[in-house]
């Protein structure tokens, strides 16, 4: 089967750091590339700045000005958000927040997290330095998993395949199933997979995902313009193991849409 994918969810601007290109050529990329749907899901992560202040993160809470449909691609605001230790925290959770880019102080505090990801669309959870979970018995990272699930905001389960940290696949699908969560395929995580070291892992993560009835995503992971909506990689894969279309969510744009609202919409 040859699958046709619609949309990407997975993919950075500039303002990453190590990404080189603006939302609006991520736009034209995907209009060029015929993708329905953007979902644009830059860092949120210590490895931006030595200072996790509100005024670095400003990029995430303003992004209600850019329009829902930009040039017939539909846009939704996301961000990747680090997963930062073995109780399953995201970035940002534990940073206190007490004033605003201006300086002024916040009436009530809140942290940075949640100041920053109030109006986004939905985020994706991933280990980028899994440093902290080495030695960790695995009933601690598949809780860790487990728990960023849960997150009200968290959509995606970021490239499990190329974290390093080894889970419990199934425990945390039957978690994912529940709560209409999905798991992630990455086109990078294979493409720089020269030694063949990931496409194992995602293999088997997909087949229990096809075996179980859970959703995934296939996301580019674009760092640079041209990449969004490549996900040839990803696709081969998938044929290999004859995988159901109907799980993949980002095949076209309602189907996505409905996913977002089946697993968001009610927090
Ligand atoms: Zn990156
Ligand atoms: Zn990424």
């Amino acid at each position: 089967m040859s699958y046709r994918i619609a949309c990407d969810i997975h993919t950075h601007t500039l303002f990453s750091r190590h990404a080189y290109s603006t939302i609006a050529e991520n736009v034209a990329a995907c209009r060029a590339a015929g993708v329905e749907l953007l979902g644009s899901t830059d860092h949120f992560s210590s490895m931006l700045f030595p200072e996790q202040h509100v005024r670095n993160f400003q990029y995430f809470m303003n992004q209600g000005i850019w329009p829902r449909e930009w040039d017939g691609v539909y846009v939704l605001r996301g961000a990747e958000a680090d997963i930062v230790s073995l109780d399953g925290a995201l970035f940002g959770q534990d940073v206190r927040c007490p004033e605003s880019i201006v300086g002024k102080p916040y009436a009530t505090e809140r942290t940075l997290f949640d100041i920053v990801t109030a109006n986004l669309d939905y985020l994706i959870a991933s280990v980028h330095n899994g440093d902290f979970t080495k030695g960790a018995p695995i009933a601690r990272t598949t809780g860790m998993y487990v728990k960023a699930l849960e997150e009200p905001k968290v959509l995606v389960l970021g490239h499990t395949g190329r974290s390093g940290v080894p889970f419990d696949i199934d425990e945390v699908l039957t978690v994912a199933k529940e709560r209409h969560k999905l798991i992630e395929i990455n086109e990078h995580s294979l493409e720089m997979d020269e030694r063949g070291w990931f496409h194992s892992v995602c293999s088997r993560i997909a087949c229990r995902c096809a075996e179980m009835g859970v959703g995934i995503v296939v996301s580019s992971d674009a760092h640079v313009a041209p990449a969004i909506g490549s996900f040839n990689c990803a696709k081969r894969m998938l044929e290999e193991i004859d995988f159901p279309e109907e799980l993949i969510m980002n095949r076209d744009r309602a189907t996505m849409l409905q996913a977002l609202d089946a697993a968001l919409g009610s927090e």
